[in-house]
């Protein structure tokens, strides 16, 4: 066995279909009693069933959580945290609605409880992005890692499935980066590739609805399973190219966060592979497939999911910037990072290639 270091994170998980019930049991064993409770526009309905569970123990309802953490609306959360005297901040979505949640206990100290609807995997994470001015910056405290974590499978079952593929990838792409990060350890790797089996395992069930009702019910839970075990190894981990490319196009040209992941990771993988053999190796195996950056893609672009930058909007003239920013500031990542190949990564992927 390599020498390694391990950082457990806390974490309170209740996983199972129907869990959304013990909303109000786990506000209180917190020792709180005056919870907001937050969503994107798109899933109020989620947000005011939730309500309705806590009853007295809500004291209200936002529902502007934007993707990428934008500072104004989290300032403007924060202004109705206050008014509400909340004690507690409930956020009931996918990435976008935990972001808020975690920049508001970020800046107010208060406990969370999260019931994720999406494959993201924010929630167990001790990490925040957030969007000022055009570039998105990230931190890593603990103060901003969720109390509770309530996966409802019940709740995902409304994810379209070309939603739920991308999200799906984004998933993986957190594994394949704590399987080559440089802090990697043994207890990582196990998560990571349990992880991706578990979501290339049942994650085109989603979208053939093979078997119907019980049947997609499995695949729903698999895939949400799957998310958890992938996003509990980026906590402790550096994250590399992969991560920087998508908070970049992310942040910089807004593109959309699990789409992004998708187009590009068979490309990062693609890059990296050379440089982290070992690594790709169990990446590939864990999909089942000898070429994990075509296994991705072929697997990607089958259920549906975009496979080039410029579907998403990217303009080929943003390319250049994008590889500026990308190789801007080193970070530690397996392959060197050298603009003239990031800008081939880039075009690659704008063009939406299948990589070698
Ligand atoms: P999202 O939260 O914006 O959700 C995507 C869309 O799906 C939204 O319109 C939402 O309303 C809708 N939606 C969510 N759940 C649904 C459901 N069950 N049924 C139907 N529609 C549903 O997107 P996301 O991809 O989950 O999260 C992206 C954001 O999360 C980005 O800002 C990203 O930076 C952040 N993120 C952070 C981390 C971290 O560790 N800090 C990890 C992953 C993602």
């Amino acid at each position: 066995m390599q020498p390694f270091v391990y950082n457990a994170l806390p974490a309170r998980v209740i996983f199972g279909t129907g869990t959304q019930a013990q909303v109000a049991q786990e506000l209180q064993r917190l020792g709180c009693s005056r919870a907001i409770v937050l969503t994107t526009p798109g899933q109020v309905g989620k947000g005011k069933g939730v309500e309705k569970l806590l009853g007295d123990l809500c004291v209200g309802l936002y529902t502007r959580a934007t993707m990428h953490t934008p500072v104004d609306i989290t300032d403007d959360a924060v202004n109705a945290v206050q008014e509400l005297n909340a004690d507690c901040v409930m956020a009931v979505g996918g990435g976008s609605t935990i972001g808020l949640g975690k920049a508001i206990a970020l800046r107010t100290d208060l406990p969370q409880i999260v019931i994720p609807t999406t494959y993201a995997g924010s929630e167990a994470t001790p990490i925040i992005g957030q969007t000022e001015n055009g570039i998105k910056t990230t931190q890593k405290t603990l103060k901003v890692l969720p109390e509770v974590i309530i996966y409802d499978v019940a709740l995902t079952l409304t994810l379209p499935p070309k939603v739920s593929v991308t999200s799906a990838v984004n998933a993986i792409a957190h594994a394949v980066e704590a399987l080559y990060s440089q802090d990697a350890n043994p207890i990582a790797d196990l998560l990571a590739q349990e992880g991706i089996r578990s979501i290339a395992r049942s994650l085109p069930a989603i979208v053939t609805g093979e078997g119907g009702g019980e049947a997609l019910l499995k695949a729903r839970s698999d895939v949400l399973y799957g998310a958890w075990a992938c996003a509990m190894c980026v906590g402790g981990l550096g994250m590399a190219l992969h991560h920087k490319l998508c908070h970049t196009l992310g942040g910089t040209f807004n593109l959309p966060h699990a789409e992004t992941h998708t187009v590009l990771l068979p490309h990062t993988i693609a890059y990296n592979a050379p440089y982290a053999p070992e690594a790709i190796a169990k990446v590939a195996s864990s999909l089942g497939v000898i070429n994990a950056a075509q296994g991705i893609y072929d697997l990607a672009k089958q259920l549906g999911a975009p496979y080039s930058l410029k579907e998403l909007g990217l303009k080929e003239e943003d390319l250049g910037r994008a590889a500026d920013i990308a190789a801007m500031s080193p970070y530690p990542n397996p392959a060197p990072l050298e603009r003239d190949k990031l800008l081939k990564l880039l075009r690659d992927a704008w063009s939406g290639t299948r990589p070698p």
